[in-house]
């Protein structure tokens, strides 16, 4: 057994004692690593009085609060497993996550105290305050200092985490992620990406998601660096944490970019503990990307997936310049190929879908074996489903989800590709392109758009300006304007919805 893999929380906790390992955002209130680890083996000693063994599912429900990482290394003492729950779902589909995963407890933020009642009719488990260690009798506190490191029983394979993911295509499935592959996705983050203990990052990204938990702060605090808890983003408040928690290195989905370079106090903002600007979960607009480089600011895209870590890319400051667009090249301690409908690898320069393999990649989904067994081959790679090329100096870029692909009158279509010629636009703030069924063209190459403020175009305005540019079988069709983007709980826009709209629009037509 590789011990370290399964403990590296408390090796990092016993190296740097001192050190600030959590800040809450909203109190200012710190914490010290051997300060943190002292509440989680509160935690661990009082969960265990209520019968939690060895992999049992302990689900969370949540907003981002510090409590996250006492309840994850509380479940790392006791070989359980946290289920971190997206709380922006409805009762049914919660439910149906409980009845999936069927978790011995559930921990709850007094916000979510009633939502958690309602849960408790339709799956039958204990709940648990968050801070429900506070009121340790003496007993439980004296386990508490006899628990050591390591002194739980586990395997690296035992699950660690599992996450719900894919609500938009379909019932949501329990990614499951062991320790070996938290731990992975941690080391080779915090390696490749240079981070060290002078890291500070916000958590702006929903805890429950990979981008709130694994993305930046479990690799900042394997470095032994500083997580700054931030729950609701709000882009003033956000140019002014930054500053003040002297952060210097943040992950913020595109749309969350968007509002901060709209907001007023952008234009004087100055982030001079900043080293790293990083956009993820989705492609990052062009005027994002201006308007941080415009100040000098190192602004970079980050790709990754739930089932693989996040992380598999590292791209250097200045080449996000040169190769924008670009997520960069492996990592260090994972392989990435491109693989055509074969699994072959394709040649330079050619489409492929991008497979992934290392230790950080998903151990499988919760009790669905064919679901595995679709993505996740027995050699170890991940197929992604995700669209890639590389350049002949070895740079990856994302271009787009063999899933999302439209095939509209048997022509490919990427909808990413479309998407960055319309953003390019001066009167277009953002923008979606899908593939609506259609009678003619299987699907027809439909957008959805926001005008920036002030702007107007009309659908065939837009349709001239793409046909200047792009392939005519690439050229939407037809064009929605809305006011704003649907988007999913972790702020992806939602196609899905968009396809809904226009069928709707299309049929009321
Ligand atoms: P999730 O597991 O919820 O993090 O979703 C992962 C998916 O988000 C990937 O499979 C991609 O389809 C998409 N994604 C993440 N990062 C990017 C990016 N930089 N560019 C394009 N798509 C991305």
């Amino acid at each position: 057994m590789v011990e370290y893999i399964v403990n590296w929380w408390e090796k990092r906790c016993l190296l740097t004692p001192d050190h600030i390992a959590v800040v809450d955002g909203e109190t200012g209130e710190r914490l010290t690593y051997s300060e943190l680890n002292a509440m989680v083996k509160r935690l661990a000693a009082k969960l265990g009085t209520h019968g939690i063994c060895r992999g049992d599912r302990i689900a969370l429900l949540a907003p981002n609060h510090v409590a996250y990482f006492e309840w994850l290394f509380a479940c790392r003492h006791l070989g359980a497993v946290l289920v971190p729950l997206n709380w922006r779902l409805a009762l049914p589909e919660l439910a149906s996550i409980l009845a999936d995963c069927t978790p011995k407890v559930i921990g709850v933020h007094s916000r979510f105290a009633l939502l958690a009642e309602e849960l408790r009719a339709s799956h039958a488990m204990e709940v648990l305050p968050l801070d429900l260690a506070e009121d340790l009798s003496l007993a439980c506190m004296a386990a508490a200092q006899d628990t050591q490191p390591g002194s739980a029983e586990a395997d690296p394979e035992d699950p660690f985490v599992m996450i719900y993911t894919g609500g938009t295509t379909g019932k949501p499935k329990g990614v499951v992620l062991s320790h070996r592959s938290i731990f992975w996705n941690a080391a080779n983050t915090a390696v490749t990406w240079n981070l060290t203990a002078k890291d500070v990052t916000p958590t702006y990204m929903p805890m429950f998601h990979t981008g709130g938990l694994n993305a930046l702060s479990l690799p900042v605090l394997h470095a032994g660096g500083t997580v700054v808890v931030v729950g609701q983003f709000d882009a003033e408040h956000t140019l002014e944490l930054l500053n003040r928690e002297k952060c210097t290195i943040a992950l913020l989905v595109p749309t969350m970019y968007h509002m901060l370079i709209q907001s007023p106090a952008f234009a004087d903002a100055v982030f001079p503990t900043m080293h790293t600007f990083l956009s993820g979960g989705a492609p990052c607009p062009l005027p994002v990307y201006q308007a941080f480089e415009a100040k000098g600011l190192s602004f970079k895209e980050g790709y990754g997936l739930t089932e693989a870590g996040p992380n598999n890319f590292y791209i250097d400051p200045q080449d996000a310049v040169h190769k924008r667009g670009s997520v960069g090249r492996p990592m260090l301690y994972n392989d990435v190929l491109l693989a055509d409908d074969e699994g072959c690898e394709v040649a330079t320069g050619e489409v492929g879908e991008v497979w992934l393999r290392g230790g950080h990649v998903f151990h499988s989904y919760w009790n669905r074996p064919e679901a595995t067994a679709e993505v996740l081959r027995p050699d170890g790679w991940l197929k992604t489903g995700d669209l890639g090329k590389r350049d002949t100096e070895g740079y990856y870029y994302i271009i787009g989800r063999k899933k999302d692909m439209i095939i509209s009158g048997g022509e490919n279509v990427y909808p990413l590709e479309v998407e960055h010629h319309l953003r390019q636009h001066p009167a277009i703030s953002d923008a979606a392109v899908v593939g609506v069924p259609d009678e003619k063209w299987g699907e027809a190459v439909s957008a959805a758009v926001v005008l920036e403020e002030g702007c107007s175009l009309t659908q065939d305005e837009l349709i001239a300006y793409c046909s200047a540019a792009i392939g005519r079988y690439k050229v939407p069709k037809r064009v929605l304007f809305m006011g704003d983007l649907p988007k999913t709980a972790v702020g992806k826009i939602d196609k899905s919805r968009i396809i809904a709209t226009m069928l709707q629009c299309g049929n009321e037509a």
